[in-house]
């Protein structure tokens, strides 16, 4: 009977070094803010990220090339 209780507990114990372990394991560092990284702005016409040293602002809105901004802002 003793011996029952003994594997009962080795068990336990296998369970909750398991269980701790597993909790270190998961508890990942989150990834690191990217440290003086741009801004990225999104083409308001094909909807292309860029960096926004690399985009043309138009009326307030971004485009990936002069192209996209000719579509995007039709004179009238
Ligand atoms: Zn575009």
């Amino acid at each position: 009977m003793a011996k029952i209780l003994l594997v009962v507990l080795g068990l336990l114990l296998a369970y909750w070094i398991l269980k701790s372990y597993r909790k270190r394991v998961d508890r990942r560092e989150p990834p690191p803010p990217a440290a003086g990284a741009e801004d990225m702005v999104c083409c308001a016409q094909c909807g292309v990220h860029l960096p926004r040293s690399e985009s043309i602002t138009a009326r307030g809105k971004f485009y990936c090339s002069a192209e996209h901004q000719r579509l995007g802002s039709p004179t009238d």
